[in-house]
């Protein structure tokens, strides 16, 4: 069965790139990028895959078990343009496929020096080179560094001001995980990328782990009341562990009232939030957003912006605000 959609995969990526992609290539004298672009090709179908199946699978949950009924409509769209742009666009596509050739070139001339290049497989043969403990290995090592990444875009005033533009979602929903600043879109997916590159991800490994973590991110934000029970809340991050990393007040702001602090860190797997001693189990389903935005006498009517330019041009706007403010 997998099998079959792997090769029904790969047949309509080989034919959409040759049908397509390729004669637009030549047309535009771009032959010398046809390798990039038949992996571009490959993350553009993918990207469409994913929001197909988020949209078939999530939306009538959402309309099901809402934790927050009366959706704004409008919430739901810019996010939606959020998921299109980066699950579409060329992010972690450029930004692997160019660090790639540069790695290739650094490793070369690491084996030429007698320094033989890292790959996390080979640690323990006939166990961690089974492809399926490969992708889980990796799959956790890379959730433990996105867990530091997001708690550092947390910590620092600057990266806050970037990051809030995420938690400044009141009507959180499925396509609320691409809702994201694009310069911090673009250092997360740099981090990541020169971590795989660094463990020895092969691209072919790197798009399925992309996508899995993607799908699940996905379910973490939509506008659903499902947990995992006890257990489960602390081995997967559940829609309500980070919904209450989304809770106003709780999730990401100091008692003190201040933008910085928080709880629920983790992307994939709450491991880290409970070792780090940063995990909070909540049985609700708290309401989402900075407590900044909210208007007066409880926030300050703070604007994180309604379309996506004004959005994108508040981030930097608040990057240069929020890093004077003191980190605690
Ligand atoms: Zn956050
Ligand atoms: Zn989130």
């Amino acid at each position: 069965m997998t099998h079959t959609l792997v090769e029904w995969f790969s047949d309509i990526h080989g034919w959409l790139f040759q049908s397509v992609v390729q004669p637009l290539l030549y047309m535009l004298t771009l032959g010398d990028v046809t390798e990039e672009a038949f992996d571009g090709t490959e993350w553009f179908l993918l990207g469409l895959l994913e929001l197909a199946i988020l949209f078939i699978v999530l939306r009538p949950l959402e309309a099901w078990i809402p934790v927050k009924k009366d959706i704004d409509p409008s919430a739901r769209r810019i996010d939606f343009l959020y998921s299109c742009i980066h699950r579409l666009g060329a992010f972690t596509l450029v930004v692997f496929f160019l660090l790639d050739p540069l790695f290739d070139l650094i490793a070369g001339h690491l084996r030429l020096l007698g320094v033989v290049h890292f790959n996390l497989e080979t640690l323990w043969p006939s166990v961690t080179d089974v492809p399926v403990v490969a992708f889980l290995i990796y799959l956790v090592v890379l959730d433990f560094f996105d867990y530091w990444y997001h708690r550092a875009s947390h910590q620092f005033g600057w990266w806050w001001g970037l990051h809030s533009l995420h938690h400044s979602q009141l009507d959180m929903n499925l396509w609320s995980d691409n809702r994201n600043h694009l310069l911090d879109d673009l250092l997360r997916d740099i981090y990541l990328a020169v971590i795989a590159l660094v463990i020895g991800v092969e691209p072919s490994q790197y798009v399925l782990l992309v996508a899995a973590s993607r799908m699940l991110q996905s379910l973490q934000h939509a506008n659903v009341r499902v947990h995992f029970g006890a257990i489960g809340e602390r081995l997967l991050v559940s829609p309500r562990f980070h919904r209450t990393h989304h809770a106003i007040g709780i999730g990401h702001e100091s008692k003190g009232g201040g933008t910085l602090g928080g709880c629920n860190f983790a992307v994939l797997f709450p491991v880290w939030d409970i070792v780090f001693r940063t995990a909070r189990f909540s049985r609700e389903f708290a309401m989402t957003g900075i407590r900044d935005q909210l208007p007066p006498p409880e926030g300050k009517g703070r604007d994180y912006g309604r379309g996506f330019w004004a959005q994108q041009w508040l981030g930097l706007k608040h990057m240069r605000e929020f890093a004077r403010r003191k980190t605690s």
